[in-house]
């Protein structure tokens, strides 16, 4: 078995999805397809809740009734076979996502989160499935909430991986004759049936676990890039493709910030020596990167990883004690306890410095969690600049004329805090 994910761009609409079942035709493989949702509709549904949690019953129709437009605009465009059934299925899920209005709020928000913003790909994957069907691919299309199986950490469950393998097992024996299966990223359930996500962007790692529980021959990321880039062509000209890299390397990447694949997805096909491609779908045929193990040579050409919309915060006891372990422990719960990620952290005897990305914190909010016993200051609107096998040149050249306020170098990693 092959495992591919398809992320939303590359099912945003009916060509894109009859372009994936031109893709899928060309292997004679047992496929496992986990799908994203739809182009922006995981954003889409993040407003719907933001207006089902403010009760304002005007936007959360409309913001509804964007998304569902936006399927039925795809489903007409495709102008399906025997769809019936799958409109009826597609009518009864919006009809259940407009009665969540008038039932009601559970006290824990990431559960109302992931109940509605799940929608995507079940509402994606039942598409693709029946596009698969109107081609002649067999598909079978499999519910992931009866396949992975998480805690009851909403908005980012942790996985059961005992359990999440017996299910997948369990099911693909019961369909021996089937070729093709197609199923949802992002999603899974809990023991009492609830459904969770897996963190946003997260059908990358959906495909990593399947692969994991099915001990998959290897895995497919198909992208609107070539491959695995040194740097991100929005940023830097002349770019180069990473055709072979390492497990770790990968890792490393996406730890810094390289948003091609979601970092969580490598360590569980490490753990079985599956290979990773990462390929176009824009252009199927070429060979793309390819994440493996070790003892193929990292190609230690210089990569950039840059993070825009910073802030750099510095935190200080207010009676000038020193940021020693135990004010450390304090400052680390915080953060942990209000899922805040930390980009980058250096201390002194009196400063902790964090990076924290502003589009995910509110800056009162941040400054009344370490009260009272510490305070911050901050610089908004900085970059964080990482290069993986840099040169003093490559430094030099990256930082000229830039103020630099803070920087941190390893012997293949040096990393800069630049002010615009
Ligand atoms: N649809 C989800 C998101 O946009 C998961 C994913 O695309 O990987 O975050
Ligand atoms: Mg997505």
């Amino acid at each position: 078995m092959k495992v591919f994910k398809f992320g939303g761009a590359s099912v945003k609409n009916g060509d894109a999805l009859k372009n994936v079942v031109k893709i899928i035709r060309r292997f004679e493989d047992r496929l496992f397809i986990v799908v994203s949702a739809m182009d922006k509709t995981t954003n889409c549904l993040e407003e719907v809740v933001k207006h089902l949690l403010a009760r304002d019953e005007a936007s959360f129709e409309s913001s509804v009734r964007v998304v569902e437009e936006f399927h039925q605009t795809v489903l007409n465009d495709l102008a399906l076979q025997d769809s019936e059934v799958l409109k009826q299925e597609i009518r009864d899920l919006f009809d259940a996502l407009r009665k969540r209005y008038h039932t009601p709020i559970s006290e824990h928000l990431g559960f109302e989160y992931d109940q509605i913003v799940s929608l995507g790909e079940v509402l994606s994957s039942k598409i693709l499935a029946q596009v698969l069907l109107t081609e002649k691919v067999a598909a079978q299309w499999l519910d992931a909430r009866q396949l992975i199986r998480t805690d009851n950490h909403y908005k980012e469950g942790n996985v059961d991986w005992d359990k999440t393998t017996e299910k997948i097992q369990f099911k693909i024996e019961q369909f021996p004759d089937k070729l093709c299966f197609v199923s949802q990223g992002f999603i899974g359930h809990t023991s009492e049936g609830f459904t969770t996500t897996l963190g946003r962007e997260g059908s990358d790692y959906s495909a990593a676990i399947i692969a994991y529980a099915l001990t998959a021959e290897d895995v497919t990321i198909w992208k609107d890039v070539p491959g695995m880039l040194n740097a991100d062509p929005k940023y830097f000209s002349n770019t180069q493709l990473l055709k072979s890299i390492s497990y770790k390397e990968a890792i490393e990447l996406a730890y810094f910030g390289a948003s091609v694949i979601h970092p969580k997805t490598v360590k569980p096909l490490q753990n079985k020596n599956i290979k990773l491609y990462i390929k176009s779908f824009l252009n199927p045929e070429s060979d793309g990167t390819v994440i493996q193990h070790e003892q193929i040579r990292d190609q230690l050409i210089p990569s950039f990883i840059v993070k825009k919309n910073q802030i750099l915060l510095s935190i200080s006891a207010n009676d000038f004690s020193f940021i020693n372990e135990e004010a450390l422990s304090k400052v680390f719960e915080r953060f942990y306890s209000n899922a805040i990620k930390i980009n980058l952290m250096q201390n002194s005897a009196l400063n902790f410095s964090t990076l924290v990305d502003a589009d995910k914190v509110d800056m009162g909010k941040l400054i009344e969690l370490f009260k009272p016993e510490f305070s911050c200051k901050y610089n908004e609107n900085v970059e964080l600049i990482t290069i993986r096998h840099y040169t003093p040149e490559i430094v030099a050249d990256l930082v000229a004329g830039r103020t630099i306020l803070l920087e941190q170098r390893s012997r293949q990693t040096a990393r800069f805090v630049l002010s615009k």
